[in-house]
């Protein structure tokens, strides 16, 4: 009886505070029960993807439990940026961590030693010094928070020694509640995450993966300059988005390229000078519709909200890092594509880098692995997203709706025939050559390369007349993508049969092939950021206003309102400060500090009509 009091009385706090501090109207899904949990002093492992609203998980609890909420982050360039959105919303929050002088770091400590703060960002490593501990002996935090918490897991990208001895805050702190949180989804690191920092009694709290406001879209390669200028003209012609590609030298040529064409794209890789590479993410975080054009060294520590698309000029490795890396898009909730762009020679080039890599031959066949799973993501014939959360254990029921496969349904073949063709010309050509000279044996090609290997005589010779180049090229690649094919570096990217093979020659297999269309055709039906009906007069003259109050204070545009609210601002015309205030995103705060502004954009809108 007692126990369901308090909880009442915490959910109408939470909700209040949700509302006045952030100024939204209700909570999402389980983010009412975390709070809950945390105001009752138990322990919280959070698995939400990106854009799912981890950070008010602990930011309220901090708010409403005495003492100051210890947050702990592996990512400075994020941590300055929660830190920024947070004082905007008048939260008494600071950062501790290397970046700081020492003068700016002891004039912190002693704000939080006086308990003027609620909410103190520190990176791990700083945390765990034996001064910070003592002193977290004298003020009693009110809850530590454990962001990036995958970073435990020794199998991931992102291990951090560290990590690893953050259990000691349930050791020296064992009254104090912890939350850890992660959008690293597999069973796995789940477990890791639980163990390592002995969180074994807390509540669980696991969100569908799915990420619906992603437009996942995947086609063939055929020009790609060209296929990601009509998708950036078409669709993205003012937004900001990452543009990824493979090796430094494509992300200058791109990069460079996309200038040309009128775009505001500047590149980002290890290679480039470090003070280069950070002006760059400052102006991607600062300005409107830049696109960086980078290699997966960018994105980590990349909170930017409004990232209205990720595209792939070369294939990711693996769909954990497809999923990571698209991830980036749309962490406001609004619309954002995933595009990428792939063919046969991205399949060869990683199969290359795959065989040159150090390693041993465990890691190369898990790698190998890894990529296949890749390759039938981008095979695959019905709904992606289906598929791509089915790769991470998640079973949906019913197409998505939203993705190419969706919106343009593919059409399949009987390929059966085909491949046998395709497979005999291997066989017989003794597994040496590429796709090239495979196509021209079938096609009856009479070249130097045929005669000089005596392949006119082979009775493969010219009996695929019935497809052209192309089709036969998606064969082999379809054949390659299924691991009927492997692609033998060591000679120069021939074919070789895998044991799967003897079941499609021996015509013991039906083999489906996808019928690939002529060009990227699949277009979401309505453009990303805007509907239809905006005024587009009145959005501009409100972005130009955002920008000009970030500017003023020096940070990005979004931390003073996000896209969505500045949108719902643009539909609803507020006339007055309590219309404006009852729009999602004005909090108390922002309502006393920006109200007018905006109210005298949106009158002026109406003025001139
Ligand atoms: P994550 O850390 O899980 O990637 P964030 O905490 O950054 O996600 O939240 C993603 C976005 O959703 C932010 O813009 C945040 O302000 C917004 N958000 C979170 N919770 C709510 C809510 N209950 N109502 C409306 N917007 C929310
Ligand atoms: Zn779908």
């Amino acid at each position: 009886m007692q126990q369901t009091h308090t909880q009442l009385d915490h959910s109408a706090e939470a909700l209040e505070t949700l509302q006045h501090v952030f100024g939204y109207p209700a909570f999402r899904a389980p983010q009412q029960e975390i709070i809950s949990a945390l105001l009752n002093a138990e322990d919280a492992l959070v698995i939400m993807p990106t854009g799912g609203g981890k950070s008010l998980c602990y930011q309220i609890p901090a708010l409403l439990r005495t003492g100051c909420a210890i947050v702990v982050s592996p990512l400075i360039a994020l941590m300055q940026d929660q830190v920024e959105a947070l004082q905007q919303l008048g939260v008494r929050a600071a950062f501790l961590n290397s970046s700081l002088n020492p003068d700016d770091a002891r004039s912190i400590e002693q704000d939080w030693l006086d308990d003027r703060l609620d909410l103190l960002y520190v990176a791990p490593e700083r945390l765990l010094q034996a001064r910070m501990l003592a002193l977290l002996d004298q003020v009693s935090p009110a809850l530590f928070a454990i962001d990036e918490a995958h970073c435990v897991s020794q199998w991931g990208h992102d291990f951090r020694e560290d990590y690893l001895q953050l259990s000691v805050l349930h050791e020296r702190f064992p009254g104090v509640p912890r939350i850890a949180l992660t959008a690293t989804a597999d069973a796995r690191t789940r477990q890791e995450i639980a163990e390592r920092l002995k969180l074994t009694d807390a509540h669980h709290f696991l969100v569908s993966f799915d990420r619906p406001n992603i437009c996942y879209r995947i086609a063939l390669k055929d020009n790609p300059r060209g296929q990601l200028l009509r998708f950036l003209r078409d669709e993205h012609d003012k937004d900001a988005g990452i543009v990824y590609c493979l090796s430094r030298k494509r992300v200058d040529e791109t990069a460079r390229w996309l200038v040309e064409q009128g775009f505001n794209a500047l590149p980002y890789h290890a290679g480039l000078p470090t003070e280069t590479r950070a002006e760059h993410q400052r102006r991607f975080l600062r300005e409107d519709a830049v696109i960086i054009v980078a290699t997966i060294a960018f994105g980590m520590g990349i909170d930017k909200p409004d990232v209205r698309f990720v595209a792939h000029l070369d294939l990711p490795k693996t769909v954990e890092a497809y999923y990571q890396e698209t991830g980036r898009a749309g962490r406001d909730g609004q619309a954002a594509d995933a595009w990428l762009v792939y063919g046969l020679q991205d399949v060869i080039m990683l199969r290359q880098m795959l065989d040159q890599s150090q390693g041993s031959d465990a890691y190369k066949r898990e790698e190998q692995h890894r990529l296949n799973a890749m390759l039938g993501l981008c095979e695959v014939t019905t709904c992606r997203r289906q598929a791509l959360l089915a790769y991470f254990d998640e079973k949906r029921e019913e197409p998505c709706g939203n993705c190419d496969s969706c919106l343009n349904p593919v059409a399949t073949w009987d390929g059966t025939e085909a491949a046998q063709m395709a497979l005999s010309a291997v066989y017989r050509t003794g597994q040496r050559f590429g796709v090239n000279h495979l196509i021209d044996v079938l096609r009856g090609s009479e070249n130097d390369k045929i005669f000089q290997n005596e392949h006119h005589y082979l009775p493969t010779f010219g009996v695929g007349k019935a497809l052209d180049t192309r089709q036969w090229k998606s064969v082999y690649r379809q054949l390659v993508a299924r691991g009927y094919l492997s692609v033998d570096m060591a000679r120069f990217g021939a074919l070789c049969l895998q044991e799967s093979a003897r079941g499609v020659l021996r015509g013991e297999v039906e083999v489906l092939l996808r019928q690939d269309p002529k060009a990227s055709t699949a277009r979401r039906t309505t453009k990303t950021a805007l509907p239809e009906h905006i005024d587009v007069g009145l959005w501009e003259a409100l972005r130009e206003c955002r920008r000009q109050l970030a500017e003023d204070q020096g940070i990005p545009p979004y931390i003073i309102f996000h896209d969505r609210t500045l949108q719902l601002i643009c539909e609803q015309r507020p006339k007055n400060v309590t219309e404006f205030a009852a729009i999602s995103g004005v909090g108390d705060r922002k309502r006393d500090k920006y109200a007018e502004a905006f109210l005298r954009v949106v009158n002026n809108s109406e003025g001139t009509g």
